[in-house]
């Protein structure tokens, strides 16, 4: 429910995400039409981690839903690590399979550098493994981390041009904080990357026209740190207690109730950046199979 005091845009995801995936669909229609068959994805969940089984059956209905083969792999949690790169190579080689997710986090006895680093980075759907950092960070097509890509389509489409704008991404993590960073940098971004040992992180953050929180602490971003008008992506999902005896709610890494009063658009949590996620997954794959079906897709289609 949002606060009547609210001034700020509220950047809505969920409706953003439903129409990226009504894209997917029809882009995935006229390349089965061209390619005599469906764009496939893989997802490799190994263990019972309820969160990730959770995330891989919402993956899997997405991937139907936009007409596109879904490809389930459970395996145990005790499983070889060299059983699961074997399943891995496996998917490399097969046609059916136009991209690859291996559902993180593995158990402890596997090494997950190893594990990414398996997969073809032309069916790296995910944009984790090291040759698609490195065109990232070169500017060569590729594979980009779904959830930093999905907050910069929904900065552009809020904002159009990014260019010149003072940015600052605060987290440095492999999967949201450094791949945003380079997103950011692309699109002529002025970008300040913050972390937790940043000195007076209020005064980095006043200084910017967007913020983008990815650290997973629930609500540290206040009102008074941001400059009046800032664009607020909130990445985080921290799960908290309610005011309801024994109950819980989903809040971001911003103060939402103080940050509205000052941002010129937020995203909420939850319904801001957390639907972008598997869409953009669908979106990569469909980028995917038009690149190894050798299929032109037009730009901009998606
Ligand atoms: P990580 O834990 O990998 O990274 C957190 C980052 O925040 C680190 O760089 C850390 O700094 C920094 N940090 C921690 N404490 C502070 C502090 N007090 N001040 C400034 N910086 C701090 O998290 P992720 O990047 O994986 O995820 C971040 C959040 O985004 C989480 O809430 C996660 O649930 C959410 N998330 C949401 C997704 C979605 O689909 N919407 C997808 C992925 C993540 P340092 O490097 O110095 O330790």
């Amino acid at each position: 429910m949002v606060d009547t005091m609210t001034k700020a845009d509220i950047i809505d995801g969920k409706a953003f995400a439903q129409d990226l995936r009504a894209r997917v669909a029809e882009v995935a229609a006229d390349f089965e039409a061209m390619a005599g068959r469906k764009a496939g994805l893989a997802v490799v969940l190994v263990g019972e981690d309820p969160a990730s089984q959770v995330y891989v059956r919402n993956k899997g209905k997405q991937t139907v839903a936009c007409g596109m083969e879904s490809f389930e792999h459970k395996l145990p949690a005790d499983t070889n690590e060299a059983d699961l790169l074997a399943l891995v190579e496996r998917l490399n080689a097969d046609p059916a399979v136009d991209g690859i997710l291996v559902q993180l986090p593995l158990p402890s006895h596997m090494n997950e550098q190893k594990v990414i680093a398996t997969i073809d980075p032309d069916k790296d759907v995910d944009g984790f493994h090291v040759v698609n950092v490195g065109r990232l960070a070169t500017g060569l097509p590729g594979f980009v981390p779904c959830t930093p890509l999905g907050c910069v389509m929904l900065l552009k489409d809020k904002l159009g041009s990014l260019s010149g704008l003072d940015a600052v991404v605060i987290g440095r993590s492999n999967i949201v904080g450094k791949p945003m960073a380079q997103l950011l940098i692309a699109e002529s971004c002025t970008v300040t990357v913050a972390h937790s040992r940043t000195k007076d992180l209020p005064a980095v953050v006043r200084r910017a026209d967007i913020v983008v929180a990815a650290v997973g602490r629930p609500e540290m971003v206040k009102g008074d740190w941001l400059k009046p008008g800032a664009t607020v992506i909130d990445v985080g999902i921290n799960r908290v207690p309610a005011a309801e005896e024994g109950k819980t709610k989903l809040v971001g890494d911003v103060d939402f109730a103080s940050a509205a009063e000052v941002a010129g658009a937020i995203t909420p949590v939850p319904g801001g950046v957390g639907p972008m996620t598997i869409a953009v997954l669908l979106r990569n794959t469909v980028v995917a199979a038009h690149r190894n079906a050798g299929i032109a897709l037009e730009e901009g289609a998606l």
